[in-house]
């Protein structure tokens, strides 16, 4: 059994519709594959149709944006209510961030001299896809002003770099309790890739477990052979699920094909089992 726990789809800043995702998981090789969009199920319906078609099992997902001590934190949602009134308020929350956002980042590279607008951002965007600044570096790369995600980053887009504009997002420890309430299973998404480890150190990731945080990703290409090791021990040692994903985004990003780190069946059905006991 083959399973990949993260992955993204156009409903967010993945590159395939739903059902092309689920068409291609299959060619892969996968037999359990999560959608796991930003702050959004809008996919879900689509993938699930396209799942039962390709004969493989969907696991229905969000990566929720939140916040702590100062850093972004993504925390992966498994087998929520999507309906969970608590959930939902929050997600719109999240996505009306977005969504204003997007704008002023356009006017902040304006302001720096980029020849960029609203449209050419959001021109070509679905009505329910969840923006975010991928579709800001796509646009760039489109207009010629850098030649791919990666360079729109590394010079505009990362936090501390020009183009950056903060939005909101939910506070981890408020929706670690959300996340569970709404019957679902809570993992934090590549906890220390990126510079995170600051954020999420041993002892914060113990005193989350003791909120209802449920797993790690722990096998994540943004996590090196130490990191990896470190997380592992870890989860062991706090009972915490351990999960391995690609965190595919179609072309949007590169060294993250479907299947590349994946899950343990054991693991995947402790994550089943708890997300049946229903809300915590
Ligand atoms: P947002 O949630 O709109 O602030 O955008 C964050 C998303 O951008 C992340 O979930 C990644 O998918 C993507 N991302 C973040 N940093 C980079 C980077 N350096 N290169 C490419 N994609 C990135
Ligand atoms: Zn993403
Ligand atoms: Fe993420
Ligand atoms: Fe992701």
């Amino acid at each position: 059994m083959r399973i990949d726990l993260h992955t993204h789809s156009r409903v967010s800043d993945g590159t395939q519709s739903p059902r092309e995702l689920m068409r291609a998981a299959r060619a892969a090789g996968l037999d359990v594959v999560a959608l796991t969009d930003h702050d959004t199920t809008a996919g879900w319906e689509e993938a699930a149709d396209a799942a039962e078609a390709a004969g493989i099992e969907l696991v229905r997902g969000i990566e929720i944006s939140t916040r702590h001590r100062g850093s972004g934190v993504h925390l992966l949602a498994y087998l929520p209510d999507p309906a969970h009134p608590g959930l939902r308020r929050e997600l719109d929350r999240i996505v009306e961030g977005r969504d204003s956002r997007a704008p002023a980042m356009v006017a902040v590279l304006q302001g720096l001299g980029l020849d960029l607008t609203v449209d050419d951002v959001a021109g070509e965007l679905s009505a329910d896809t969840v923006i975010g600044r991928p579709h800001v570096a796509d646009a760039m790369v489109r207009k010629g002003i850098v030649a791919s995600r990666d360079e729109a980053f590394a010079r505009y887009l990362d936090e501390g770099r020009p183009g950056y504009v903060d939005r909101y997002a939910a506070r981890l420890t408020d929706m670690i309790a959300t996340v569970a309430d709404a019957g679902a299973v809570s993992v934090l998404a590549h906890p220390w890739g990126r510079g995170r480890r600051s954020a999420l150190p041993p002892e914060e990731i113990a005193a989350l477990a003791a909120l209802g945080l449920g797993g790690l990703e722990v096998d994540h290409q943004d996590h090196d052979d130490d990191a990896r090791a470190e997380l592992r021990g870890l989860a062991g040692d706090l009972g915490l699920i351990v999960t391995g994903s690609s965190d595919h985004h179609g072309t949007g990003k590169v060294d993250h094909e479907l299947g590349c780190h994946t899950t343990a069946v054991a693991e995947y059905e402790r994550l089943l089992d708890r997300a049946a006991e229903g809300p915590a």
